[in-house]
């Protein structure tokens, strides 16, 4: 028997948000770090760079193995009682689904994650990303902060409400997909496909945001929640040229007409987009951005008049209310005496829900068109948002205002893709909330070195997500009012 149980007539969520804020807070918290260190340590790399080219065509599949982490959180909630089911998209690819069960008075509350990581070089790396190894007061690893601690934080949830025996009104349904990190096809994509009882959702809490500190001037932490994505479009850029020796160059070599138009083109102005979303994030924003910098960000007729300077000073910002151009390969030469033929590169455009995709192309394909550019559409992801008036939205201001002073939650669009966008195209409401607070600059270490978490914050997340899931599980009613 556990000790996390409470009393069986017990009724409502409201003894298992004084559990949590309880001594055994710590032993779910101890829990969580000596899950994410195991989970860490079983190296779900999904990485199509190690297949040959020929491979990637026939066995795309072998980019990427989830079966050892599947099994492994298959196991994990057997031993407290909770049935999970392990399925298989393609040799390997595993995906986990478990539910417990409510009344039915409403359809699932869905925590969503991923057991696929980005792979790690080990000489960019303090320590072994694939040893779950703690230092400082941080757990180092891939994964850590993408997403293996949400996905741990998550199944803590499942097990504290089974353990705890809350009557819930809903079902509350976990799911751990594979392949996140490439687009989804033996993950989120196909099970959603074979499982459309999956789809019976009111809310889904996945990742797409973080909470930082370190942000805001006055020290105050914001804690992110994406509401939705920017949509994404890929751009190639080729000009050919006759080549030649470096000692002659021609006046209109490939290098360099490249290289003007994507000058041209990386300096276009692009505009702030006010939007129901930006503003509310701009609003909340600017109750910790003390002087002239708060008046700006409050104001959104002297933002946008004055204030684009202010936006674009810092990355993050700007790429959370303006459309962004990023080139991100550049190819031309190989010889260091000899002109180039032809010159390529490759645009990764950022837009949001109200930008006019067409005409940013259309604007871009001008310029280049003016340098003797040619350019290719490579992919095109639509922008997706959930509605920012929802019960979930509410219920996770509520548990963190109750915990905390001076947090402030914000909503975001997020600058990239996860899997909430299936959700979204099919209309439910789904919001990427990951509750662990960590400094600003870590963000850096998500897809890069030295990725890690902290263990209080960790053991915080914890918490905050048990009470937010607990409130919504045990309501009727979690999409457009208060739960
Ligand atoms: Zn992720």
């Amino acid at each position: 028997m556990s000790t996390f149980e409470i009393d069986d007539d017990a009724h409502s969520a409201t003894p298992l948000v004084q559990e949590l804020k309880s001594a055994r807070a710590d032993e779910l918290g101890d829990m969580a770090v000596d899950l994410l260190r195991e989970f860490i340590r079983i190296p779900s790399v999904n990485d199509p760079e190690r297949l040959s080219s020929e491979a990637r065509q026939t066995k795309p599949w072998e980019a990427g193995r989830e079966a050892e982490a599947a099994a492994w959180i298959v196991a994990r909630l057997c031993v407290e009682g909770i049935e999970a089911e392990a399925l298989e998209a393609a040799p390997g690819r595993v995906n986990v689904v478990a539910r417990l069960y409510g009344r039915g008075r409403g359809q699932a509350v869905t925590l969503l994650s991923h057991s696929d990581v980005v792979p790690a070089t080990r000489s960019t790396w303090s320590y072994d990303p694939f040893g779950g190894e703690v230092h400082d007061g941080y757990i180092y690893g891939r994964g850590a902060l993408d997403l293996k601690g949400l996905c741990v934080v998550q199944m803590l949830t499942l097990i504290q409400l089974r353990r705890a025996r809350i009557p819930l009104e809903r079902d509350v349904v976990l799911l751990v997909v594979a392949d996140e990190e490439t687009g989804g096809r033996f993950g989120a994509e196909w099970i959603l496909a074979q499982r459309p009882d999956l789809l019976d959702s009111d809310v889904v809490l996945g990742e797409g945001a973080y909470s930082v500190s370190g942000f805001l001037p006055n020290g105050e932490i914001v804690h992110a929640i994406a509401v939705g994505e920017k949509g994404y479009l890929e751009l190639e850029l080729l000009v050919e040229a006759s080549g030649g020796h470096g000692s002659i160059p021609a006046p209109d070599n490939a290098p360099r007409r490249l290289v003007a138009a994507l000058d041209r083109i990386l300096s276009m102005g692009l505009p702030l987009r006010l939007t129901p979303v930006t503003r509310a994030l701009l609003r909340r924003l600017a109750g910790g951005a003390p002087g002239l910098h708060g008046r700006l960000l409050a104001s959104p007729a002297l933002l946008r008049w004055f204030g684009s300077g202010v936006i674009k000073r810092s990355a993050l910002l700007n790429a959370m209310v303006c459309d962004t151009l990023a080139a991100t390969v550049l190819e031309a030469g190989d010889a260091h005496n000899a002109l180039p033929a032809q010159a390529r590169a490759v645009l990764s455009i950022r837009v949001m829900p109200e930008s006019n995709v067409d005409a940013l192309e259309a604007r871009i394909n001008g310029i280049a068109r003016r340098f003797g550019v040619h350019t290719r559409r490579v992919m095109q992801k639509a922008a997706n948002r959930s509605p920012l008036e929802s019960a979930a939205i509410a219920t996770i201001e509520r548990v963190l205002a109750e915990g905390q002073d001076g947090a402030v939650v914000v909503p975001l669009l997020s600058p990239a893709a996860s899997d909430c966008r299936f959700f979204r195209a099919r209309g439910i409401p789904s919001f990427g909330w990951i509750p662990f607070v960590i400094p600003s600059s870590d963000l850096n270490r998500v897809h890069g070195a030295d990725e890690r978490v902290s263990i209080a914050a960790l053991k915080q997340g914890v918490v905050d997500h048990c009470a937010v899931v607990s409130q919504l599980a045990t309501s009727a009613q979690v999409n457009g009012g208060k739960a």
